[in-house]
């Protein structure tokens, strides 16, 4: 008889002991850590994965009880991703058990067997490739793609925006054809690499610095948009292929940017790449998860859960637009996927590249305290020029729609040469409010400290944070009157007043109402670049990573609301996002032209931004935070907490503030969240700050575990958030 520690799904900040009986031992394959196996637990039977095999236990005899069974033959988990899930768990201060099952697909979550290695891959036959006129324009895109990209799994062309119901057409039509693939392993042999281009100087150093590397390194890669960064990436994978190797490359969100996945298609034609991404199905994502931990898949390009995916032989991690929120997860286990795979990295020695045209200033504070090693392109590609900034000083200036007359103008110059022109507003919806003439009431939600959205096309008017729909009103509720208006504005409103302001050219939008339906994004991505829109409408969705080769003038119409926020955060996303749209502009050829918007033309940010770039920005960013003892120079976590009781909610956090202070930790609350009330919840947060990163982390541990036995904890929902990216 020996004893296992097994990890279980329970909201607890343990592991628990079993005893494993000989005779079981016997009957199937020798337990090993990693594998799955089912236990008792309370008058439940549970799967639990085992985290080490043990002789002795702390568990008094009389209380150890004993497994039931032995799920798996071979473990499902590596020694080393254990280690990566305590650690995950640890830094996190979340339940390993719970942690286990985030990060696992669910057939596995479930003791399903893992064996499930087949992949449907779709492929042109001699007649497809031909590439024949059809009339369905999506069927024909998607003979293009095939015959761009060679064969490509079934996954892959969902992701990209095509149904199942376009496929079967074409194999009907003896078009394409579908066959089923088994896991062979993927042979080290040369990689077969598409044309390239060659390297400008910049690029080649960092290349040479990367491939030169050895063991575990990270390296920051600062590029403006469109310096070329996605080349390095290339060209260093290329080196990781040839050795045989894997590699895992972090991404924001792939349905955005489908011509990511093509290039690196293009450049790996009959290397296996596979993505992962919130749209895959429970097999898809199971089918991933055994292709790379077999090394049946050279590349995964994934968006921030794909960080959890096992890998025989990784060789290289890259993060692309590491700055982005979205590898934050925001409930749950609240991880950061750029800062795991710095872990990882490190786990397997291979080197990380971080890449960016707008660093997070915590990743910028580490390359300048020379714990990432800093390359710079400070070159666009292909473009000679930078791009021109403007700051249109709103006060006094005549507007439509809140755009200025100015404004208007350099847009109609733009349009007459035949270049496309993007609008940016970071708010959806007509406008944010509805307002009362008469007696100043506010469309506000019922259920929330907020107001109500107005969405006129569907003629309702709905609530950005919890979701109530609600009618528009014909009068005022308070006073009877009918003279009510929209206040301030949205892109749906943009899209009208330019729609009938430049009658003659047509107009895109891109949010995500515009955007529900599938495949609407694809269309909308088409027409942009088969040149049908010219002026394009759209939220920061517009902002991430695509190349529209004609955009010659971006205007952001708000920049003011980023700039007095009580988030200290508020002004470093502010300059990434205006840096991220400006981006979009001038991609070819020309320098573009940025018209800012604003009221407060003098203020020091803006300037900065506009006068000497991103780069010099953050660096003085940095200093700000140095001076105010905020992250990334102090690390912090919040406690939030949330309940329909505002005193329980308030308690609950009062009894976490010890009364004498605790030495090296700063605390700060309960104070209301900047959001007091959602769907009806009061919400409260408390701040934890430290300089030392391992007294944080301390203290954290303490209070999870005292929070497991609080009474008051019970009667609220709360979370704690190691590393907030926001404080919402
Ligand atoms: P980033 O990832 O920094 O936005 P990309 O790698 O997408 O930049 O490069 C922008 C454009 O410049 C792409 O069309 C790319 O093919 C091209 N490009 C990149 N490097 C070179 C180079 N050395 N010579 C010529 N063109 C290049
Ligand atoms: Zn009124
Ligand atoms: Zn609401």
């Amino acid at each position: 008889m020996y004893f296992v520690e097994v990890a279980i799904k329970v909201p607890l900040p343990r592991t628990f002991d079993y005893k494993v009986d000989s005779q079981l031992g016997e009957a199937s394959a020798p337990l090993k850590p990693g594998m799955r196996v089912l236990v008792p637990f309370g008058n439940q039977r549970k799967v639990a994965v085992v985290l080490a095999l043990k002789t002795t236990t702390e568990v008094p005899e009389n209380k150890i009880k004993a497994i039931f069974e032995i799920i798996d033959d071979t473990p499902i988990l590596s020694a080393e991703h254990i280690e990566l899930l305590r650690f995950t768990a640890r830094y996190y201060c979340y339940p390993l058990g719970e942690t286990i099952h985030i990060a696992l697909p669910s057939a596995l979550r479930q003791g399903e067997s893992p064996d499930k290695t087949s992949i449907n891959m779709v492929a042109l036959t001699e007649k497809g490739a031909l590439l024949p006129s059809l009339k369905a324009k999506t069927q024909l895109n998607l003979l293009k793609q095939l015959s761009q990209s060679g064969k490509s799994s079934l996954t892959e062309l969902k992701a990209l925006g095509f149904s199942k119901k376009t496929i079967d057409s074409l194999i009907d039509k003896a078009l394409i054809t579908q066959s089923i693939e088994h896991d062979n392993h993927w042979q080290s042999v040369a990689p077969t690499v598409g044309s390239k281009p060659t390297l400008n100087k910049e690029q080649a150093v960092a290349c040479t610095t990367i491939n030169q590397s050895s063991g575990f390194s990270s390296f920051l890669l600062e590029g403006v948009t469109g310096s070329g960064k996605t080349e390095v990436y290339l060209q260093c994978l290329e080196e990781v292929l040839k050795r045989g190797e894997q590699a895992l490359v972090l991404v924001p969100e792939i349905g955005l940017t489908p011509q990511t996945v093509n290039r690196f298609r293009r450049r790996f034609p009959d290397t296996p790449i596979m993505l992962w991404h919130s749209a895959l199905t429970d097999n898809e994502r199971l089918q991933t998860w055994r292709f790379c931990e077999k090394a049946s898949c050279a590349i995964v390009i994934g968006t921030r859960s794909s960080i959890f995916l096992p890998f025989l032989k990784l060789g290289m991690i890259v993060v692309d637009e590491e700055h982005d929120s979205s590898f934050k997860q925001q409930d749950t286990l609240r991880y950061h996927a750029r800062d795991l795979a710095a872990y990882r990295a490190y786990q397997h020695k291979i080197p990380l590249i971080l890449g960016s045209a707008t660093p997070a200033l915590e990743t910028l504070h580490k390359a300048i305290n020379n714990k990432y090693q800093l390359l710079s392109l400070t070159e666009r590609a292909q473009t000679a020029t930078d791009n021109q900034f403007k700051l249109l000083d709103m006060k006094g200036q005549p507007d439509q729609a809140g755009i200025a007359h100015a404004s208007l103008a350099t847009m109609r110059q733009h349009l007459k040469r035949g270049k496309q022109v993007m609008v940016f507003l970071n708010r959806r919806g007509f406008s944010p409010t509805l307002i009362c003439h008469e007696c100043g009431w506010l469309s506000e939600c019922k259920r929330c400290s907020t107001s109500a959205t107005f969405h006129k096309a569907i003629g309702q008017m709905i609530c950005h944070h919890c979701g109530d729909q609600y009618h528009v009103p014909h009068q005022c509720p308070d006073c009877g009157s009918t003279q009510i208006f929209p206040n301030g504005k949205g892109t749906e409103q943009i899209e009208e007043f330019l729609s009938s302001e430049f009658p003659q050219t047509p107009v895109t939008r891109i949010d995500r109402d515009s955007t529900r339906r599938k495949g609407s994004l694809e269309k909308a991505l088409d027409e942009i670049n088969l040149g049908g829109a010219r002026i394009l409408v759209g939220t920061q969705m517009l902002a991430k990573g695509h190349h529209f080769a004609d955009v010659s003038l971006v205007v952001i119409l708000d920049v003011d609301s980023g700039l007095y926020s009580c988030d200290f955060r508020a002004t470093e996303h502010l300059a990434q996002l205006v840096t991220q749209v400006a981006g979009r502009a001038g991609r070819s050829g020309e320098a573009g032209q940025v018209l800012l918007q604003t009221h407060f033309p003098e203020h020091p940010l803006l300037q900065d931004l506009v006068n000497n770039g991103y780069q010099d920005f953050a660096r003085f960013a940095l200093r700000e935070r140095e001076d105010a003892d905020l992250p990334p120079i102090t690390n912090m976590a919040i406690v939030r907490a949330q309940g329909h009781n505002i005193k329980q909610v308030v308690d609950f956090l009062t009894d976490l503030v010890p009364v004498s202070g605790v030495t090296g930790i700063q605390l700060l609350g309960p104070i209301p969240a900047p959001l007091e009330k959602v769907a009806g919840m009061y919400r409260f947060q408390l701040h934890i700050q430290a300089q030392d990163r391992r007294v944080l982390h301390q203290y954290l541990a303490q209070m999870v575990d005292y929070l497991s036995t609080s009474k008051l904890a019970q009667k609220v929902r709360w979370s704690l958030d190691v590393d907030p990216i926001d404080m919402i």
